[in-house]
């Protein structure tokens, strides 16, 4: 088994086709014209950008226009002076067409793969992708046409580039498996646009396969079998069938309301970090945001981000939501998020320190800024105001005091917000779930944070291995704090939501159920999963399997009941 980069989920299987790459060297010679060679070079950028602006029709067509924007781009790259212009500089002091070529664009290449940033880095994968193309045009080089493979190929090649993925026919594609590439190459994207599996960074792939071989692609997991035995290949035949039956019944999900299967409603939201990624939460069907981490508007700066940066964040994501809601997480950092500019002070033990709640409260300046922003964005959607590491009722009363103070002096400036803008509790200390029913007096609604509740419930630091077996939410001690959190806020009659990891697994779904959980926030991409598994279960099933697994004494009993009764 072959292990890489879990690019494009599903399984493929089928019958290799390996995209050889050519031998594009070539000999520099002197160029005794120069306006013949400049327009041979001319002839092979517009014959490039021909070939890629009606690839990218096609794929504008087949698959959309966000993707045939990538190809676009190369078509632009080309013609841009600092580009071309450097290139035919080159070519006019007597360079060889191919050997300006490859100079501009290495020297962009080096340049941008040193990058940091991995969108910079595609673009280094973007203008080598242009270097060859171009260069094939030159050296009069034809490529494999892709489009004609026979339906069950496998493309097997070192990396597959935009131009390559464009002429790509879905029906005839079982698998990509490539020897570069990452989650978010383009390559990546393409592949999962056009739903077909993909394993990429599979180092030395190419060589160590021929045509025709048969290869198993697990683009869940990442792995890739070649010619493998009857046994394993049995086992991803069904594997297949199964994900496939799983993806159409996911889809019948989408635009649906969450019920349970006795038809009671329940919501799912996404959790987002920035104002862009509610507009992933939209495409995925989530119906609010349960858990805004505006700590990112601080880490991904230079500086504190002002009122009316902020503004314009938490308006767009409010905006993007349409009306739904979007509950904001005032700052949390210190603990493992630190943010160089603000200076924190080094301590002893930073989870249990000057963070969250406790820093913004001690710097009411910074604080009032932020939450004067969400204020004023509350008159563009329906933003709710979320607390962070609360652990006492005084914490929560300061907060709600600053809102209103902040109310009063917008009401005198006549700046329009949402009068009744809730302020709500992250339930994610032992302190806050020992006092839950304190606190639902003075909140407007919770979420549950579970993976700090774990942390803290447990004493157990997330990142220490050694003691990792005891971070798991499945604890009868977590499971009981989280049981009564839900039940103190019911009892108050407030929402109760969960933002934490826990929300979305499968196996700990029913038990939220059962407590009475109204609102599970999770990733994007695992909304239908989880209304999927929401209405699967009845009250009385996740009340019988609740009280069975809240008498157990340990994790492993719960988790393998769990597991026992799990509705896939
Ligand atoms: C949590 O603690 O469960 C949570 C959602 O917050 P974060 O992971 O950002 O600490
Ligand atoms: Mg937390």
């Amino acid at each position: 088994m072959y292990k890489g980069i879990a690019a494009s989920r599903g399984i493929g299987i089928g019958s290799i086709c390996r995209l050889i790459e050519h031998d594009l060297s070539f000999e520099a010679k002197i160029v005794s014209d120069i306006a013949a060679e400049k327009d041979r070079f001319r002839k092979a950028i517009d014959s490039f950008v021909e070939d890629t602006n009606a690839m990218a029709d096609e794929i504008r067509k087949n698959i959309g226009p966000k993707e045939a924007e990538i190809l676009l781009g190369h078509a632009v790259m080309i013609s841009d002076p600092a580009m071309s212009g450097e290139m035919f500089k080159m070519v006019d002091a007597g360079q060889f067409a191919e050997s300006a070529l490859t100079a501009v664009c290495d020297m962009f290449i080096g340049m941008f793969s040193q990058m940091e940033d991995e969108m910079m880095r595609q673009r280094a994968s973007d203008i080598s992708d242009v270097k060859v193309s171009v260069l094939k045009k030159l050296l009069g080089v034809k490529d494999i046409d892709i489009s004609k493979v026979a339906p069950g190929t496998v493309l097997v090649c070192k990396d597959l580039t935009p131009s390559m993925t464009s002429q790509i026919v879905k029906e005839n594609v079982a698998g990509i498996i490539t020897e570069v590439g990452g989650k978010t190459s383009h390559s990546a994207i393409l592949a999962r646009a056009l739903e077909i599996p993909a394993v990429l960074s599979v180092p030395g792939i190419v060589d160590a396969v021929n045509d025709k071989d048969t290869a198993i692609i697990d683009g869940t997991e990442g792995d890739v079998y070649i010619n493998p035995d009857g046994e394993v290949l049995s086992k991803y035949i069904l594997k297949r069938e199964e994900f496939i039956r799983k993806q159409a019944e996911l889809k019948t999900f989408f635009g649906k309301e969450t019920l349970t299967a006795d038809g009671d409603k329940l919501e799912i939201y996404c959790n987002i970090g920035t104002p862009k990624d509610a507009k992933k939460a939209m495409e995925c069907d989530g119906e609010g945001v349960g858990l805004f981490r505006s700590e990112f508007l601080f880490m991904d700066n230079t500086h504190l981000p002002t009122e009316d940066e902020q503004f314009e964040a938490y308006k767009e994501a409010l905006e993007t939501m349409q009306g739904k809601t979007v509950i904001i997480r005032t700052l949390d950092i210190g603990g493992d998020k630190d943010i160089p500019y603000m200076d924190f002070e080094k301590e002893e033990n930073p989870f249990l320190g000057f963070r969250a709640v406790r820093y913004c409260i001690a710097n009411p300046d910074m604080y009032k800024t932020q939450l004067r922003a969400i204020v004023r964005a509350s008159a563009f959607g329906k933003a709710k105001i979320m607390v962070p590491l609360v652990t006492t009722v005084d914490e929560v009363r300061s907060v709600k005091k600053f809102v209103e103070e902040i109310k009063k002096d917008l009401r005198a400036e006549g700046i329009a917000f949402d009068e009744g803008i809730e302020v709500g509790c992250m339930m994610e200390t032992a302190a806050s779930a020992a006092i839950a029913d304190l606190m639902a007096k003075e909140a407007d609604f919770f979420s549950i944070g579970t993976n700090d509740l774990t942390g803290y419930t447990m004493a157990v630091d997330r990142g220490n291995a050694k003691v990792a077996y005891l971070y798991s939410a499945f604890q009868p001690a977590v499971l009981r704090s989280i049981k009564q959190i839900i039940t103190a806020g019911k009892e108050a009659g407030i929402p109760v939501g969960m933002c934490g990891e826990a929300a979305a697994d499968p196996l700990m779904i029913p038990l939220l159920m059962s407590f009475g959980l109204d609102e599970y926030s999770v990733n994007p991409v695992l909304v239908l999963t989880a209304r999927c598994i929401i209405s699967k279960w009845s009250k009385a099933e996740a009340d019988a399997l609740a009280d069975k697994v809240m008498a157990m004494d340990t994790e492993a009993e719960i988790v393998a009941a769990l597991k026992a009764a799990a509705k896939e």
